[in-house]
């Protein structure tokens, strides 16, 4: 077998970062910040989890990688915002490698959401997605989302991305969580890499180190 295998560099992160730590644990065992995850025989996927809080240092792992991994368990607006700073602090060729995962605890079948209107975060069971419910504590009257609509609508991602589902301790849905994430950074990687790195050295001269403007 002298068939040559791709090694791409990839960044796992959360705003609960023992999301990303339980989703590398169960693809390279316990306790595991680094890894290796081979993908379908035709890539090698080195996992990293960068230490620290989603912030400047996670956004310039991501990068300084061929892609990126977000983990979310909850989709309260307090989470989302977190994810949504870190998301805006790229540059737009990064953030199109974000690979947007959504993480289950085994047994569980609720998920975390903010009211649409005053913000109260609301616990909600996946079996009442899509009816029509009102906020306990504002009685704002809403359709419940989806997980998956909810995050597409909070963070434009566009349809031809998919969205991964995972069970944490699941080495099957973590596997291919990995290798969807291989194939939405792939898929636009050729023409995209060298524009990416001049647009990172423009934006630093023209708003300086530091700055969370964002762009449109
Ligand atoms: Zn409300």
């Amino acid at each position: 077998m002298g068939a040559a295998t791709n090694t791409t560099a990839a960044v796992v992160f959360s705003p609960q970062v023992d999301m990303a730590e339980q989703f590398l644990a169960t693809l390279c065992g316990e306790g595991a910040r680094h890894g290796k995850v081979n993908v379908n025989g035709i890539a090698d996927v080195l996992l990293e989890i960068p230490s620290g809080l989603p912030g400047d240092a996670v956004a310039e792992r991501i990068k300084g990688a061929d892609f990126a991994m977000l983990i979310l368990r909850y989709m309260d607006e307090e989470t989302l915002s977190v994810a949504r700073a870190l998301l805006r602090s790229l540059p737009p060729a990064a953030q199109a490698t974000v690979h947007f995962v959504i993480a289950r605890q085994p047994g569980e079948v609720e998920f975390k959401m903010s009211c649409p209107k005053c913000g109260q975060k609301l616990l909600i069971k996946d079996s009442l997605a899509f009816r029509r419910t009102q906020c306990p504590r504002c009685k704002h009257p809403f359709t419940i989302p989806g997980q998956a609509d909810l995050l597409r609508q909070e963070f434009l991602i566009p349809p031809i991305h998919k969205i991964s589902r995972v069970q944490l301790g699941d080495l099957e849905s973590c596997s291919t969580a990995v290798a969807n994430a291989y194939r939405q950074a792939s898929a636009r990687r050729p023409e995209e890499k060298s524009q990416t790195m001049r647009l990172d050295e423009l934006l630093t001269e023209q708003i300086g180190e530091g700055s969370d403007q964002a762009s449109p």
